[in-house]
């Protein structure tokens, strides 16, 4: 696809270019639409996923990092020219643009810095309620798997505690350009009704964080940096390792930090 080709993609920036329309198509359409109207695409490109969300009754807006990228929408997309952000993804206060409002988050994500675009929606999972696009397989299945899973980790209890994951579909590497070295994953976020945990939820990432810290470990030695009194620690919970706990265990275990007593 020549103008696939004007740009020449930058390793630095993970870019990878989908070059195959029907996927573009697809991803787009795995907003379900619900609970809100404004839209931002992180790392829109060419904007060959953009142009299918302007089809939507959406408000889109795009971040983008590379100036080269920007020059061609600003030319290619005029409509879209004041909705356009260059700013790093990562850096930028969202609060800027949206104030209050809820957006959804869409992209075919630079995959050099997918953890910490995850963790940055989780920040602001008040604003969000709907968060979808590809990531490099192994991220997504990791963001969706379920406890017992070899994957199942802190991405996927502090994405889990707060949406529904989903994974959708898998796109093979000869759809880029140039092709990534693995599979990616698409998959959807749809927030929970009720978002609030049934615990203290700055001491819940700690917990998750510190117990997959050391994953082999049962919970009783990985979590000794909190300590817990004897009484608590002769829990049968503290017997096992952060891979057996689902979310709602999670819950609990905090909750059961939360009130330990010395
Ligand atoms: N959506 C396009 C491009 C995907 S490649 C497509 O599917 O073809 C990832 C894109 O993210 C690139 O355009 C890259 O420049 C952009 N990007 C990388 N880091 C970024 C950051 N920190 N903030 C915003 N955009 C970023």
């Amino acid at each position: 696809m020549a103008e696939q080709n004007r740009v020449k993609a930058k390793k630095h920036l993970g870019q990878h270019f989908l070059k195959d329309e029907n996927i573009a198509r697809k991803i787009a359409d795995s907003l379900t639409l619900k609970g809100y109207k404004n839209v931002l695409e992180i790392g829109p490109g060419m904007g060959v996923l953009t142009k299918y969300l302007l089809e939507k009754k959406l408000e889109t807006f795009v971040i983008e990092i590379d100036t080269e990228s920007v020059e061609y929408l600003k030319t290619n997309y005029l409509h879209l020219a004041p909705r356009i952000i260059e700013q790093d993804f990562l850096k930028f206060d969202l609060n800027l643009i949206f104030k209050e409002e809820s957006f959804a988050i869409i992209g075919n994500f630079p995959y050099n810095i997918s953890t910490q675009i995850v963790f940055k929606v989780l920040d602001m999972r008040d604003q969000i309620p709907e968060f979808s696009g590809m990531f490099q397989k192994e991220v997504a299945q990791r963001i969706c798997s379920k406890e017992g899973n070899k994957v199942y980790g802190i991405l996927s209890v502090l994405t889990q505690a707060f949406y529904h994951a989903e994974y959708l579909f898998t796109v093979p590497p000869g759809v880029f350009n140039p092709p990534p070295k693995v599979d990616s994953g698409v998959l959807r976020l749809v927030r929970k009704k009720d978002f609030t945990l049934a615990c203290n939820e700055v001491l819940f990432f700690k917990v998750v964080k510190t117990a997959f810290g050391q994953r082999r470990k049962t919970l009783r030695n990985s979590l000794k940096t909190f300590n817990l009194t004897d009484n608590l620690k002769a829990n049968s919970i503290f017997g096992m390792r952060p891979e057996q706990l689902s979310v709602q265990r999670f819950i609990e275990l905090t909750r059961l930090i939360e009130n330990d007593k010395s």
